[in-house]
């Protein structure tokens, strides 16, 4: 730069640099309409870029420079201060940006993308010809919440499986019949009796009556997840094991209510991870029907049992709930595993759980009426 030459003021940096000879003078290098309009030209040039404009300019002296106060308004208001001087001075920050053209001051906010949903239920569906596209999305969401929790919670996956629906009795008699397989008229015996869904070893199934209208959608959800988790226990112990030849037999596997509970419980918290209803909500509901019911837990060991008492699913979600409050969920098929490496269910249930069958009776009461 040419000392003593005004043409030598220059941008440097992120400063104006006066001729230092001008300094020995004791006057400002500059006069204050140059220090204004030096400043107004990187103003003008930077800051439309940031959305910015002039509304005012000022000047003052400052020793042997200027202090300039360029006022914009826009995206960021305020006065952007220079320090027209011999040497590089700090520029306040909004002078800074935008004397860099106003970079964003932090980065620009990304959107935040939600976390990938986790793999649904690895299910083949077949939809009868009545179903609506939201009917078939409410089908595959029970089964996907299902299949999300027991991974979760459980670190079970389903295994692959079909799925069947079906707002016709007479489609959905002939799909079991040809599928489970079975004969026509076992078929519509059971579905003509108000089934909702059944679960057969990696087939799960809903009739007519889980559509019907005025079922809520978290009712419907729990079904099918409750289906879905019949099927993790059908990989540990097989369906055999679960079932029963008379309505006062307990099966091999342990008490009807044990069974049931598990898929209930798990399927419930299925549909509170989906958001459809609260635990609040349903264990509330679980603890109004065990207080209304006189139902032990060894009467519900059977499927008599079930047929006698009325909302027993929410019994044996109440008394699941017991059994497991404070221990490992996965201890449900601790349990089973037991049982299919042939210890008599008693046993497993004493070794598995740490308390008795009997002292879990017990105890069960005690609860449900406290
Ligand atoms: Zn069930």
């Amino acid at each position: 730069m040419a000392r003593g030459s005004l043409a030598a003021t220059a941008l440097l940096g992120l400063c104006f640099v006066v001729p230092t000879a001008s300094a020995r003078t004791e006057r400002p290098a500059l006069t204050k309409p140059q220090a204004i309009a030096a400043v107004r030209a990187v103003v003008r040039a930077k800051a439309s870029a940031c959305g910015l404009r002039i509304v005012r300019i000022t000047a003052t002296r400052s020793g042997s420079g200027w202090h300039v106060a360029a006022t914009t308004s826009g995206r960021t208001t305020g006065a952007s201060r220079w320090s027209v001087v011999r040497k590089p001075a700090p520029l306040n920050p909004l002078a800074r940006r935008i004397a860099s053209g106003c970079p964003p001051t932090k980065p620009p906010p990304q959107p935040i993308p939600p976390p990938p949903l986790a793999p649904g239920a690895p299910a083949t569906y077949t939809f009868g010809s009545g179903l609506s596209t939201a009917q078939q999305e409410l089908v595959r969401r029970g089964l996907d919440a299902g299949a999300r929790l027991y991974r979760s919670a459980l670190g079970r996956e389903l295994p692959e499986l079909r799925a069947w629906a079906y707002t016709s009795l007479d489609e959905l008699v002939a799909a079991y019949a040809a599928n489970v397989p079975t004969s026509p008229e076992n078929a519509r015996a059971l579905w003509s009796g108000g089934q909702v869904g059944h679960a057969t070893p990696r087939q799960v199934w809903l009739g007519p009556a889980w559509f019907i209208a005025g079922r809520p959608s978290s009712d419907a959800l729990k079904i099918a997840a409750h289906e879905a988790f019949h099927l993790l226990q059908y990989e540990v112990i097989g369906q055999r094991a679960m079932s029963v030849s008379g309505l006062d037999q307990v099966p091999q596997a342990g008490p009807w209510w044990l069974l049931e509970g598990a898929a209930e419980y798990f399927a419930y918290l299925a549909v509170v991870a989906d958001g459809s209803t609260t635990f609040a909500n349903v264990h509330a509901q679980w603890t109004s029907s065990a207080r209304a019911s006189t139902a032990t837990l060894v009467t519900l060991s059977t499927l008599r049992g079930q047929r006698e008492t009325p909302r027993p699913y929410d019994v044996y979600a109440l008394a699941t709930e017991l059994l497991l409050r404070d221990r490992d969920p996965k201890l449900t098929f601790t349990y089973l595993e037991a049982i299919a490496r042939g210890v008599e269910w008693h046993e497993a249930f004493s070794t598995t759980f740490g308390r008795s069958f009997e002292a879990f009776v017990a105890e069960f009461e005690a609860y449900r009426r406290g």
